[in-house]
């Protein structure tokens, strides 16, 4: 395997294509819009740099990554010659489905489709295809070049040699695969929102204040960063998203979003991306800018 095309090229789009060039793979990145292709390089440049800098890499290395990645507007034209396809285009079911069904007619006949969806049923993605054993999950996590895990999703139809690949695959490029059916959530979102959930909860019934229940699980359970503050960086729009697939799917009640993540969504306090969510970001942005203006 030596061509790997990447569908979309925003947060996880451009990590992933990262890491498959930083270990010697030639990718094709692939977005709708050309100034995400030209914003996702300057990141991965900035990433390998950041890179150099710890002397996890040399200079070298950077160069060869970044050769190793070409840019194309167009699906067709990008994954002619690819033997996996990640995609990692926006989260909407139609979208993929549009996609999936699209790369199954223009890619060669036997390459693998993955989908890096967080929340999209993998099997609903290979019914729109010929090639459902062919189908698979590619999970990764944000941010890409850093983070180890990626849930390898086994689809209804995903054949035994192709999770066999991508497991293999996944290890070459240093990441740690862990194999996981095909149900709402995955793994990491069927157990981390439920948590997020219940933290939005705990605050909204006002047993504690946003600080004290991120205290209580930072300083008590050793989480890195407290519930609320990550949901914050993962955008309340997200998480109500997933809780919303959690509870369809599941259809039980222990998974239906609270009334305050629905309220704030509803607000537009989305988290750090909007600038405020259970924390205000407002004033360090602008701290930031009046910084900037000395730089
Ligand atoms: P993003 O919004 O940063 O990037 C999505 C990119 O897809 C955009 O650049 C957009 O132009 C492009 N795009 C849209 N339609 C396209 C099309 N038809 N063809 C090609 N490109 C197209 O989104 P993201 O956060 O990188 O999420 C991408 C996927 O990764 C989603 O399925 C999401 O659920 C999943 N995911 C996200 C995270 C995270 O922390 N952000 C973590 C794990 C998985």
């Amino acid at each position: 395997m030596k061509n790997i095309a990447v569908i979309g090229s925003g947060t996880m789009g451009n990590g992933i294509a990262h890491t498959f060039a930083q270990f010697g793979y030639q990718v094709q990145l692939i977005d709708i819009s050309q100034p995400a292709l030209d914003k996702a390089i300057v990141t991965i440049t900035k990433n390998l740099d950041r890179m150099v800098s710890k002397d996890k890499i040399t200079e070298a290395d950077k160069a060869v990554t970044l050769n190793n990645i070409t840019t194309y507007t167009s699906i067709k034209e990008g994954v002619q010659y690819a033997s996996l396809v990640v995609e990692a285009a926006t989260e909407n079911v139609d979208l993929k489905l549009k996609i999936f069904k699209e790369l199954d007619e223009v890619c060669p006949d036997d390459t693998i489709l993955a989908s890096n969806t967080s929340s999209i049923s993998i099997t609903q993605i290979a019914a729109v295809t010929n090639r459902p054993e062919l189908v698979i999950g590619m999970h990764f996590m944000n941010p890409v070049p850093i983070m180890k895990l990626v849930e390898i999703i086994r689809g209804y139809n995903t054949s035994d040699e192709v999770m066999a690949f991508i497991v293999d695959l996944t290890k070459k490029i240093n990441k740690i695969p862990v194999a996981v059916n095909d149900y709402p959530g995955f793994v990491a979102n069927r157990i981390l929102m439920p948590m997020i959930n219940e933290s939005v909860e705990t605050l909204y019934n006002g047993v504690a204040g946003v600080k004290e229940i991120d205290t209580v699980m930072k300083l008590g359970m050793a989480h890195p960063m407290g519930p609320l503050q990550l949901a914050d960086f993962i955008g309340l729009d997200i998480c109500l998203s997933i809780l919303n697939v959690l509870y369809d799917g599941f259809k039980n009640p222990k998974y239906a979003p609270c009334p305050l993540l629905v309220n704030m969504v509803a607000a537009g306090k989305l988290g750090v991306k909007s600038g405020e969510g259970f924390y205000d970001y407002s004033e360090n942005r602008r701290a930031e800018h009046v910084a900037k203006q000395f730089v």
